[in-house]
C-alpha cells in the first residue's frame, strides 16, 4: 500500500490498535490473575511420598525401634504442671493474662534448663560438623509459601502479621530453607549442614482434642533445627543421619504413615519419648527428607562438578547442566517437650528433679532442682 490512507481507513485501524492493546491489558491482567490461581493450586500439592512409607493416617505409623524402657516408679508421680507449680518453675496464669492461653513464663531452674539445652544441643550437633546459625524469625509470606506451608486460610499454622508480607515461623526450617534460595551452588560446597536456633510461633488451629496441657503444645517456644542441603543420590543416606544424631541425643524412632508427613516431606521419622504424665509416648522430634520439594520452589540448584547417571549427555570439562539439591530438616532439641520428658522421668520422692549428668555444665553445674 503506497501514499496516505484514506481518513475514514486510518480512523478505523487507529480504533482497532486502541481495541487491540486494550483487549491486551485485559488479557495480560486476567492471566496475571490466573497464574496467581495457578501458583496458589500448585503450592497445595504436597511431595511424593517414599515407596516404603506406610500409607494412611497416623495409627498406620510404624515403630522402627525401641530403645530402653518405661521407669518404674515406686512413688505416686506428678506430672511437670504439678512439678512445675511445686518448684516454682512456670506461670501459666500471668502468660494467659499477658499473652492468652498456651503462653507461659519460664522461672528460675527452668530458664536454666531451656538455656542448658539449647547450648548442649548445639554444641553436641555443632561436633557432628553441622554450622551453627540464629535465624530472622519474620520471614516473607513467599518464603513461607516456598518451603511447603500455608501461610493463609483457615487452618493455618502460621501467624502473619497484619498490613505486611511477613509471617512469624513455625520452624528454622523456614528462614533456613531460604539462606540458599535462588542460588546455584557448587557441588564441592556440598553437602551444607546447618543447625539452627530459632523460637517458633503456631497458631495450633486444628489441634483440639490433641495433647495440650501445660507445655506440650504452646503458641511459642524455642527449638533446635537441623537442615542438610545436599545432592538429591545422598539425600536418604543424610536422612539415616539426622535419625542417628537424634537416636544419640534422645531415643526410639518411628516410620510416620503418609496421612502424617505434612506437605513437603518425602518421608519422615518420628522420635517419642515416655512422658509419664500423659502415661504414654509423646512426640519429640521429627525428621524429614524433602527431596527437591523445597529446592524447586527456593530455586536451590547446584552445578555437577562430573557427569552423572542422570545427566548421560554431561561431558567432562564442558558446560554441565545443573540440578535441584535435596532438603531434609531434623529437631535436635524442642525445648518445651523436651523440659517435660526430663522433669516427669528425673523427679524424686521428695519432689525434687535431678539434672542429667551431660547438661550440668551448661546450667552453671546445677545437678538437682529442689524444692525451696
Ligand atoms: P515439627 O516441626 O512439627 O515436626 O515439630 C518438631 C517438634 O517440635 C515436635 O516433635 C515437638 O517436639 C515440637 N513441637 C511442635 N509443635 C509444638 C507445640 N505447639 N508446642 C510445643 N512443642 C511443639
Amino acid at each position: 500500500m503506497k501514499g496516505k490512507l484514506e481518513p475514514s481507513e486510518r480512523q478505523k485501524l487507529i480504533e482497532e490498535g486502541k481495541n487491540l492493546r486494550d483487549g491486551l491489558i485485559m488479557l495480560e491482567e486476567d492471566l496475571l490473575k490466573l497464574s496467581d490461581e495457578l501458583q496458589q493450586e500448585a503450592q497445595c500439592i504436597p511431595n511424593m511420598t517414599h515407596p516404603d512409607v506406610p500409607i494412611g493416617e497416623e495409627d498406620r505409623s510404624i515403630v522402627r525401634k525401641m530403645v530402653g524402657c518405661p521407669r518404674e516408679f515406686s512413688f505416686p508421680i506428678k506430672d511437670h504442671l504439678q512439678l512445675g507449680k511445686e518448684l516454682d518453675l512456670f506461670d501459666f496464669d500471668a502468660a494467659a493474662e499477658v499473652s492468652g492461653s498456651k503462653f507461659y513464663y519460664l522461672k528460675n531452674e527452668a530458664v536454666m534448663l531451656e538455656i542448658g539445652l539449647i547450648n548442649w544441643t548445639l554444641s553436641e550437633v555443632m561436633k557432628r560438623g553441622f554450622t551453627p546459625l540464629i535465624t530472622p524469625e519474620l520471614v516473607r509470606s513467599s518464603v513461607v509459601e516456598k518451603c511447603g506451608f500455608q501461610p493463609r486460610g483457615d487452618n493455618t499454622q502460621v501467624y502473619s502479621v497484619e498490613e505486611s508480607d511477613q509471617c512469624l515461623i513455625g520452624t528454622a526450617e523456614i528462614p533456613v530453607g531460604g539462606i540458599h534460595m535462588d542460588s546455584i551452588l557448587v557441588e564441592s560446597m556440598l553437602p551444607l549442614k546447618y543447625v539452627a536456633f530459632s523460637h517458633c510461633f503456631r497458631t495450633e488451629a486444628g489441634a483440639a482434642g490433641a495433647a495440650t496441657r501445660g507445655l506440650y503444645r504452646v503458641h511459642q517456644f524455642s527449638k533446635v533445627e537441623m537442615f542438610i542441603l545436599c545432592q538429591p543420590e545422598e539425600s536418604e543416606s543424610h536422612h539415616e543421619e539426622l535419625i542417628k544424631i537424634e537416636e544419640e541425643l534422645f531415643s526410639s524412632t518411628i516410620d510416620m504413615a503418609s496421612g502424617d508427613l505434612g506437605a513437603p516431606a518425602y518421608r519422615k521419622f518420628d522420635v517419642e519419648a515416655w512422658m509419664p504424665g500423659l502415661g504414654r509416648y509423646g512426640e519429640i522430634s521429627s525428621a524429614s527428607n524433602c527431596t527437591d520439594y523445597q529446592s524447586r520452589r527456593l530455586g536451590i540448584r547446584y552445578r555437577p562438578s562430573e557427569p552423572t547417571s542422570t545427566n548421560p549427555k554431561m561431558v567432562k570439562g564442558k558446560f554441565t547442566p545443573t540440578r535441584f539439591v535435596h532438603t531434609l530438616n531434623a529437631t535436635a532439641c524442642a525445648v518445651p517437650r523436651m523440659m517435660i520428658c526430663l522433669l516427669e522421668n528425673y523427679q524424686q520422692e521428695d519432689g525434687s528433679v535431678i539434672i542429667p549428668e551431660p547438661l550440668r555444665p551448661f546450667m552453671g553445674g546445677l545437678g538437682l532442682i529442689a524444692p525451696k
